[in-house]
């Protein structure tokens, strides 16, 4: 359990003071969670609805939630009260679903938008152009539930690290367009979500300011991950 901690640690110590570290502890049980949030660790990420909604409730309340995985708009209403970040928003329905419950709570839910930038099809989320288009098209802007605070994305699964940089080199530049072009004055749409264990370090150099790691921390999952 301490190597937990210790790993942690080392990870912290290496992240610049304004990067916001997600601890993706998706498959692992209550108590590692509870020795990273012990050490210090209150922003943890899942990715299963069930098993979110499930530690929710057994684990301290000031814990910040984050929702990392494909989400199905007829689950949203499990995780609305108290999810605080939701990272995977890849259609303007699920925004929408995500502003009608979270009104139900009187809460305003911070969104990201997910886009799709590796080569693999089983990944999720917008492109750029339809992400472009929904922001063009407007009705986000009537919906007061949900914040657009930033996007997400996730590189390919591959040894090249060039290949890994361009994707995210590509977010950090698609980030600055959507900046410029609809978030000008909005101080709040300011994350950017990208790099996981294997390539946070690349993803820091390319602009992220929020990484999701998970076994780096965590060590192994069992098999049943994706
Ligand atoms: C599992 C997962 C992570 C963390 O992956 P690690 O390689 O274990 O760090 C990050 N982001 C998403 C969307 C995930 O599903």
């Amino acid at each position: 359990m301490s190597s937990i901690v210790e790993r942690l640690v080392k990870i912290k110590d290496t992240l610049p003071p304004d990067v916001v570290l997600v601890a993706v502890s998706k498959y692992h049980p209550c108590d590692e969670i509870l020795s990273a949030y012990g050490a210090g660790q209150w922003v943890f990420g899942e990715n299963i609805v069930q098993e979110l909604r499930g530690k929710y409730e057994s684990l301290p309340k000031d814990i910040e939630w984050h929702f990392i995985g494909h989400l199905q708009r007829n689950k949203v209403k499990y995780i609305a009260p108290f999810v605080s970040m939701i990272h995977s928003v890849d259609s303007l329905d699920l925004l929408r679903e995500i502003d009608r419950q979270a009104a139900k709570y009187n809460r305003v839910i911070p969104c990201l938008l997910q886009i799709h930038v590796a080569q693999e099809e089983t990944k999720f989320g917008f492109s750029p152009e339809e992400c472009t288009q929904m922001l063009l098209e407007g009705t986000w802007r009537k919906l007061g539930h949900v914040r657009l605070c930033g996007i997400m994305g996730m590189a390919t699964n591959t040894d090249d690290v060039e290949q890994v940089r361009r994707e995210f080199r590509f977010l950090k530049n698609y980030f600055n367009e959507l900046k410029t072009a609809f978030f000008q004055d909005d101080a709040m749409f300011s994350c950017r979500s990208w790099g996981m264990s294997d390539d946070y370090r690349i993803a820091l150099s390319e602009g992220s300011n929020m990484v999701r790691v998970g076994s780096r921390i965590f060590g192994p999952r069992p098999l049943r991950q994706q």
